[in-house]
């Protein structure tokens, strides 16, 4: 019998559409053997838990160096941001690295990796956001994936997106052609800022009226264009933050056609509503797009049991609280973004599977097989197979939390969820066969995480 580093013994394992009672064997922070006779330097009694891959959260957006000039001004970095991710149960972060002035996105990878090497916890990898074109960055675009990245980003929601479509257009056609993904952030400026200038001219301009002042129309059209490049260029396109109803549907409908589509969600959307803006505290919970209205969470969750809604990831892009609640804050200047690395799969599990709304095969799909898959990750990560690396939650369906301010990591002071009573929290969160969270604790060293290769999408 091989003496592994690692056995977890008793629990129910999830993979692919599997569920099945076996232990697992751990050694040299690889899955070495599923079921059989095993026996370990240490043990786990995984007793009454499930046992699941560790979460892929493809998006979002940590701070390097925390306040950079010009950027954003979100309170987490790499180790606070990985924290709070090994805290609920998430083992890889994919992180937004916009552009700097000037620069192309080979530096940019450069630049943002060696600064996140040294901070993260999560094993990382990173999407260049073309905050600008070139041709100098279109000729870059086809040696990405040899650099080991299959994405590029865009923003349709920037003023300077229009003026640049041609270039956006052809960014998506080459990475088409060299086998990657084109994120895109889909809601449409000019409509954008129809809306915000009529509400303006009413004297309406109020954080009360931000849902209205970023209509649905605006993702449905935005959506609908990223639809067309992609049914243009035959290149994959993967739709960010999906919010609403509408713009699901336009996603279905062009998917049924064969046009490569892929569509992500996050947890603003499947347990908020718009109706939160009427209260004082609107504030809080800006997103770019806004909070929605019922019937689109119930699409949302449909969506994601049909399989036409591919990833939920966070978007994690937090503030402190005071920041948000700035009482000067209008439609027009505004702090989009919440912390969300830490709930999300508490709150999906509890609120998802829980109610019958998706089955637990999908909870670990759009939470991290699927992300694998579609960020050339996969077997590596997202799955528990011989050969993987051993990132693994040891989950608890019983345990009920409250979600409180005071137990996250994030460095964000409030959480938009705050008093929701949840059942079912990861308990153990292994990273290649490092225990790196446990007993509510964060035991891993800041630079513990590694830069991930990636291969082709093997999704579509
Ligand atoms: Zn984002």
């Amino acid at each position: 019998m091989n003496k592994m580093d690692m056995v977890i013994r008793n629990g129910m394992v999830v993979s692919g559409a599997d569920v099945s009672a076996t232990d697992i064997g751990i050694s040299d922070g690889k899955i070495a053997q599923l079921g059989g006779e095993l026996e370990g330097t240490s043990e786990i009694d995984a007793t009454g838990m499930l046992v699941l891959p560790g979460g892929v959260d493809a998006h979002v957006h940590l701070t390097l160096p925390p306040g950079m000039d010009g950027a954003p001004k979100w309170v987490d970095d790499f180790h606070s941001g990985s924290a709070a991710a090994a805290a609920g149960g998430i083992t890889t972060l994919g992180n937004m690295s916009f552009l700097m002035p000037g620069e192309g996105p080979l530096a940019a990878l450069e630049r943002e990796s060696d600064l996140a090497a040294e901070l993260s916890i999560a094993d990382f990898f990173l999407h260049p956001v073309l905050t600008h074109g070139s041709p100098e960055i279109l000729d870059e675009i086809p040696k990405l994936l040899e650099s080991g990245c299959n994405t590029i980003k865009f923003f349709m929601s920037f003023p300077t997106f229009d003026d640049n479509v041609e270039f956006y257009l052809q960014a998506t056609r080459v990475a088409g052609e060299h086998d990657m993904v084109t994120l895109i952030h889909c809601e449409d400026y000019p409509l954008i800022e129809e809306a915000t200038r009529a509400l303006v001219a009413q004297g309406r301009d109020a954080i009360q009226n931000y849902p209205a002042s970023r209509p649905i129309l605006s993702e449905l059209v935005a959506t609908q264009r990223a639809i067309a490049f992609a049914e243009a260029t035959g290149a994959p396109v993967y739709v960010v933050h999906l919010s609403s109803d509408r713009a699901m549907a336009a996603c279905v409908e062009a998917q049924s056609r064969g046009v490569p589509i892929l569509v992500e969600t996050r947890p603003l959307y499947l347990h908020l509503t718009a109706e939160l803006f009427d209260a004082p505290d609107a504030g809080k919970y800006v997103g770019q797009p806004p909070l929605r209205y019922a019937s689109d969470v119930d699409a949302l969750w449909a969506a994601i049991q049909q399989g036409t809604l591919h990833t939920v990831c966070t978007d994690h892009a937090p503030w402190g609280l005071a920041d948000k609640l700035d009482p000067s804050h209008t439609i027009e200047d505004v702090r989009p973004g919440t912390e969300n690395l830490q709930v999300m799969l508490p709150l999906l599990y509890s609120e998802g599977v829980r109610t019958g709304r998706i089955s637990l095969a999908r909870f670990v799909e759009v939470t991290s097989t699927n992300v694998a898959k579609i960020f050339g990750l996969y077997p590596r990560k997202g799955a528990l197979l011989p050969g993987s690396d051993a990132d693994i939650v040891i989950f608890d369906p019983e345990l009920r939390r409250t979600i409180s301010n005071d137990m996250l990591k994030s460095n964000a002071d409030y959480s938009v969820f705050e008093g929701w009573d949840v059942t079912g929290w990861p308990v153990t969160t292994i990273r290649r066969g490092e225990v790196i969270f446990d007993a509510d604790e964060v035991v891993a060293t800041p630079g513990s995480g590694q830069l991930l290769q990636r291969g082709p999408t093997n999704l579509i």
